[in-house]
């Protein structure tokens, strides 16, 4: 019988966040990506994509052979995903999990600043261009992003809950303005609910002991 995982994330945001959704607002070069109601979101991919690559990051530093994304070409077959593709999906692999875009908890004021636009190619004389991009004010901003999803059973969803869990406490920069230094999440908390009953904490830490260990939980 299939099991029905939920993971809620609430997170801080504690300075200026974009990212840029297609959204045109007039006279901003770069508009922050917003829902049907206006409200602005961070986009399911960001969270998804911001999650896994952590993810690659930590079991990649205790040994284990995960692929590295997004290119398709460095990705795993379908038919023996790697731990992240298991919960992260590839190609050719769907993922369990459905991502929701963040949604801010409290109301989210936004700003406009301005920037100019260094031309990669150092030899050509192209002029710097000045741009307009729309971020939150600079202040902290609490969030809330969930995923979800059905597994074959409570074993698998809890190695997802956990890898979801790990990715998520070891927090780093999120969003497009990541090399601008915006956007960094503090605060992390997390909440796995597997058919209507939260995960304890005491049932990942086996699993997260394991995977430091170099040691795949699969196989157990
Ligand atoms: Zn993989």
């Amino acid at each position: 019988m299939m099991v029905h995982l939920l993971i809620e994330l609430r997170f801080n945001l504690s300075t200026a966040f974009h990212s840029t959704g297609n959204f045109r607002r007039w006279g901003v070069d770069k508009a922050l990506a917003r829902d049907a109601e206006g409200r602005q979101v961070i986009p399911a991919t960001t969270v998804k994509g911001f999650l896994r690559e952590r993810a690659e990051i930590l079991l990649r530093a205790w040994g284990h052979a995960v692929c590295l994304g997004p290119e398709p070409a460095n990705m795993c077959d379908g038919r023996t995903p790697c731990l992240v593709c298991q919960v992260f999906g590839n190609p050719r692999f769907p993922s369990p999990l459905h991502f929701a875009d963040g949604v801010p908890l409290i109301e989210v004021s936004t700003t406009v600043r301005s920037g100019v636009a260094i031309s990669r190619h150092r030899r050509a004389a192209y002029p710097q261009r000045l741009f307009f991009i729309e971020t939150t004010e600079p202040m902290p901003t609490r969030w809330q992003a969930q995923c979800e999803g059905d597994f074959p059973d409570k074993n698998e969803a809890q190695k997802a809950a956990a890898l979801i869990a790990m990715a998520a406490r070891w927090g780093t920069a999120i969003g497009g303005g990541k090399t601008r230094g915006l956007g960094w999440i503090k605060d992390v908390r997390v909440k796995a609910v597997l058919n209507g009953a939260e995960i304890p904490e005491q049932d990942l830490v086996p699993i997260w002991q394991a995977w430091k260990e170099g040691k795949n939980v699969a196989e157990n």
